[in-house]
């Protein structure tokens, strides 16, 4: 096996566990590796730390697999990480019985590059990492029997693969697409899961617990549900007994599916629920404009930073969006607001709202901090696991 030595003084992020190692970490690698193969990790001084996947084209130069130096990276590796995956999940009563349930959240449970996301019978799984991507066919295995699923679906098309080398992959891993629709029930909701077409592996499981919230929230209010995908939120929405439910999204497939999801629910009013396929930025001026107002606004909108370098340009979004729906709620209303941009941290975020609040003209008070759901676990060692964050706020 290569062995990756690292200057002096790059151990101390890997005592401290994280299991990234940059470029700049890395003086040299003897041996030969080929891309995604598992190299020993050794200090300056030959000490050694850990097992990794080599990433050679990727600025995460290495990905540490196991802080035990002992721990040999084979398919009874991947057994034995996956399982305890899933059975973590099992031990929280609060997931237990969901019929989507995110399995596998990459760094947080031990395996970089590796999402295996659980809709009823079905496993999606996505790669986007050159290490994971070599071990598909132990992860296909390792979640077969963790699981006992039907079918495994591999959803490996997102861009950050390109940065690994990588090209996109889909496709069958075990078993074939089930004759009937994919329909998950999640808090009481019927929602149907589009693995093939849909965004990451098909729904944002993520949200789960926060879309209870507003069911929660929402009795007699006029709601606004900006970016709503698939209407997530705005289904809770009218579950919870919302007055009226606006979605708004630019995307027609988007929205087609979410119609497709009310139709789904027949227990819901559908006479309460519009659709608007929109420009967020523009329409929420537009309506300020017409003099509108809600009483509960949802703004989830999708990741403005892909990384800390896009933070800037991403908080000048997150600024227009906020201000926009602060200024568009009514006395005492409610806006829950949300980044799943890495490179934005909870305290910049709640800057950049108390920004817009002020720019608004709006007094606004915390009354609740929001994250993923427990499927969607953060490592303490691994803070850049933190991505979802959002604020509930009540305005005067
Ligand atoms: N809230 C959703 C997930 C949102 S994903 C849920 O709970 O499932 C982000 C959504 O924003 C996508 O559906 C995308 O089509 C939409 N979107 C992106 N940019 C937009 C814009 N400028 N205006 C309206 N919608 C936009």
């Amino acid at each position: 096996m290569a062995t990756l030595t690292l200057h002096p003084g790059k151990e101390k992020s890997v005592r401290r566990r994280h299991p990234w190692l940059f470029s700049g970490a890395v003086a040299q690698l003897d041996g030969r590796a080929r891309p995604g193969d598992t190299v020993d990790v050794v200090s300056s001084d030959g000490r050694p730390l850990a097992s990794a996947a080599w990433s050679p084209a990727s600025q995460i130069r290495a990905r540490i697999w196991s802080f035990d130096v002992d721990e040999s990276i084979d398919h009874a590796f991947f057994k034995r990480r996956i399982a305890a995956a899933v059975a973590r999940r099992a031990a929280l009563p609060e997931l237990a019985g969901q019929q989507g349930l995110r399995l596998i959240h990459a760094e947080s449970d031990g395996l970089p590059g590796v999402i295996a996301d659980r809709y009823g019978d079905t496993v999606v799984v996505q790669l986007t990492t050159v290490g994971a991507d070599k071990w598909r066919a132990a992860i296909a295995d390792s979640l077969f029997k963790a699981t006992g699923c039907a079918r495994i679906y591999e959803r490996s098309d997102v861009e950050v693969r390109s940065l690994e080398g990588l090209q996109a992959v889909t496709g069958w891993l075990h078993g074939t697409a089930a004759a009937e629709e994919l329909v998950i029930e999640e808090n009481g909701v019927n929602m149907t899961v589009d693995i093939v077409g849909g965004h990451k592996t098909g729904f944002y499981l993520d949200q789960r617990d926060n879309r209870r919230r507003v069911a929660e929230l929402a009795r007699d209010r006029r709601v606004l549900n900006c970016f709503c995908y698939t209407a997530g939120f705005s289904l809770q929405a009218l579950a919870g007994g919302a007055r009226e439910v606006v979605s708004m999204d630019s995307s027609g497939p988007a929205l087609a599916t979410a119609r497709r999801n009310l139709a789904l629910n027949p227990q819901l009013d559908a006479t309460r629920a519009i659709w608007l396929e929109a420009d967020v930025f523009t329409e929420l001026r537009n309506m300020r404009g017409a003099g509108d107002s809600y009483d509960l606004i949802v703004l989830d909108p999708p990741k403005f930073a892909h990384t800390a370098a896009h933070a800037e340009r991403a908080g000048r979004a997150y600024k227009e969006i906020n201000l926009s729906a602060l200024r568009l709620l009514a006395p005492g209303g409610l806006l829950m607001t949300y980044s799943c941009s890495g490179g934005v941290n909870a305290e910049l975020f709640q800057k950049i709202v108390a920004g817009a609040a002020l720019d608004a003209g709006r007094t606004a008070r915390i009354v609740q901090r929001l994250q993923g759901a427990a499927d969607h676990p953060v490592d303490l060692a691994f803070p850049e696991g933190d991505y979802l964050k959002g604020l509930l706020l009540q305005v005067d």
